[in-house]
């Protein structure tokens, strides 16, 4: 494996037709150095595929959905129950690929793995799941439906879970019957290059999984090929918007999930021993780079013994990669960005109650910044309004909790939002008039777990309308049979007969 201590680094290949091969055009093929966010240190080359590669890619995936789509869904999920129990005997090596090239602590990334293979899980059980309706509509008539596969799909993903997010439409997109080509972030390619290999071990047929490498050519060229008949991607809000309207421009099916500013309130009635860790872990969990995560904290009132806990519950966490502690962020350009809306705060006036620029200065190398927690006094304060994704928590103390709402409802993202309460009528005002579309009641990561759907909505999510994970993502990978069917009045029993 590579690289992280005096080897060379490693460089990538594409995984096509089962097996690891060369870019196309290989002699003059360009490399993406991978960097590990400890260190800065390179790790892997990347290569960057070109419309050659991809169209490889479909070749292999379109010659393997015509035995794999043709499979009934109790054969198909086969493979991914063999898959599943791989992910978890690979769980430990994975996990320090996550920790190597991501920055995740080891806790961390353990459980984004176990978070993924719940997806897995949800995939399969569709067996149970999608039998399709049957029904007399008239006297001798029936109707059915049942799920069609498309074809050729693809999966476009973000660096920020490098196996959890692929698992949002890997699993379903195969147990439906689709073959799928899947372009890892470039910026953590190692860990699913080495996933595909896993998916080989479990018996899954050659081409039913393809993954190539690369950055916007290869996300233009999947967009454009008029052979992948569905995109889901999930990533920043405007790469998600380039990329809904790429693939609608061919009347593609897609699903773009965007970027979040995710709003948590503290009503004055809330327990401030639960509150304050749950914050403080939603805000600083995965060094901040997560779309669930915590990003702006109002606060109904001042509240002062709640500022209290934070302050003194974030300056405690330290950096590293054990559990409990915060890793690095993803890289310098990531660390540029922090920085800049921590120093914009600071200079518009704001206090910053703990500062996490020191943890820059102590690392001799990587991309390293401790949990921040900045006071705002003006609502305008960008930090307070743009996606950082970094450990930074912005704080605004409201008049009243129709100020609060005003804020939430304003922001343009639709991921998560929560209340922390201990009235369940306070509980009830705010998740009923929420903006976003995954809310939570004293949990600030509220995720949807399986068999429920994760997906946010506005700016969150653009394309089809769908969810991406469970019923949602069946409906995306599928289109619905309805076949109605008479065979006369005469097969009829005749006591049935009109
Ligand atoms: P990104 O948009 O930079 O990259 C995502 C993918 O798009 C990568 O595979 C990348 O190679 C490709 N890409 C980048 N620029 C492109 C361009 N100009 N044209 C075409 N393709 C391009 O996102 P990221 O930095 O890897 O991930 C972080 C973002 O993902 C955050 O905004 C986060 O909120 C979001 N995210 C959202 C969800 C969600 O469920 N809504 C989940 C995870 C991450």
């Amino acid at each position: 494996m590579a690289a992280s201590n005096g080897e060379s680094p490693r460089t990538l290949q594409n995984f096509i037709f089962g097996k690891y091969v060369d870019p196309i055009q290989a002699a003059s093929c360009k490399y993406i150095p991978v960097t590990t966010p400890h260190t800065g240190k390179v790790i892997a080359q990347c290569p960057l595929s070109t419309a050659e590669d991809i169209d490889k890619a479909v070749e292999s995936a379109k010659e393997a959905f015509k035995t794999w789509g043709a499979r009934t869904v109790k054969d198909r999920v086969q493979f991914l129950i063999r898959f599943h129990n791989l992910l978890y005997t690979h769980i430990d090596e994975l996990a320090d690929l996550i920790v190597l090239e991501h920055g995740k602590n080891k806790a961390e990334a353990m459980a984004s793995i176990a978070k993924g293979a719940e997806t897995v899980e949800y995939a399969m059980s569709l067996p149970q799941l999608i039998q399709g309706k049957i029904l007399d509509v008239s006297r001798g008539v029936t109707c059915n439906d049942t799920r069609v596969p498309l074809g050729v799909v693809a999966s476009i993903v973000p660096f920020n879970f490098p196996i959890m997010v692929p698992m949002w439409s890997l699993p379903i997109a195969i147990a439906t019957g689709n073959t799928l080509i899947l372009k890892p972030s470039e910026k953590v390619p190692l860990t699913m290059n080495r996933v595909i290999a896993l998916l080989k071990e479990a018996g899954i047929p050659d081409g039913v999984v393809n993954l190539v490498n690369g950055t916007v050519d290869a996300v233009n060229a999947i967009c454009d090929h008029p052979d992948i008949k569905a995109v889901t991607f999930v990533g920043t809000s405007h790469v998600a918007n380039l990329v809904t309207e790429r693939c609608q421009k061919l009347e593609k099916r897609v699903l773009a999930l965007g970027g979040a500013k995710n709003h948590l309130i503290a009503s004055p009635d809330c327990n401030i021993e639960t509150t304050s860790t749950d914050v403080v872990n939603s805000f600083s969990g995965c060094a901040g780079q997560r779309c669930m995560a915590a990003s702006v904290l109002l606060i109904i009132g001042s509240q002062p013994e709640l500022l209290e806990r934070i302050i003194v519950k974030a300056t405690a966490l330290q950096s590293g990669s054990k559990s409990g502690e915060v890793g690095p962020v993803i890289d310098r350009a990531s660390l540029d960005k922090i920085t800049s809306y921590i120093e914009a705060s600071e200079r518009g006036g704001a206090k910053i109650l703990v500062d996490g620029r020191p943890w820059t200065q102590s690392h001799a190398e990587g991309f390293w910044i401790g949990p921040t927690v900045i006071l705002h006094s003006n609502k305008e304060d960008k930090a307070l309004h743009d996606e950082i994704f970094g450990p930074v928590l912005s704080i605004y103390q409201c008049a009243n909790k129709e100020e609060a709402i005003e804020i939430e409802n304003n922001n343009p993202y639709g991921n998560a939002a929560c209340i922390y309460t201990t009235t369940g009528a306070t509980a009830e005002w705010f998740i009923s008039r929420f903006g976003a579309a995954m809310c939570g009641v004293n949990i600030g990561v509220p995720v949807p777990r399986e068999p429920f759907s994760f997906g946010g909505i506005n700016r969150s999510k653009f394309g089809n309308f769908v969810d991406i994970t469970g019923d949602g993502g069946v409906e995306f990978f599928t289109w619905r049979r309805k076949v109605t069917t008479r065979w006369g009045q005469e097969n009829l029993d005749p006591k049935l007969r009109m």
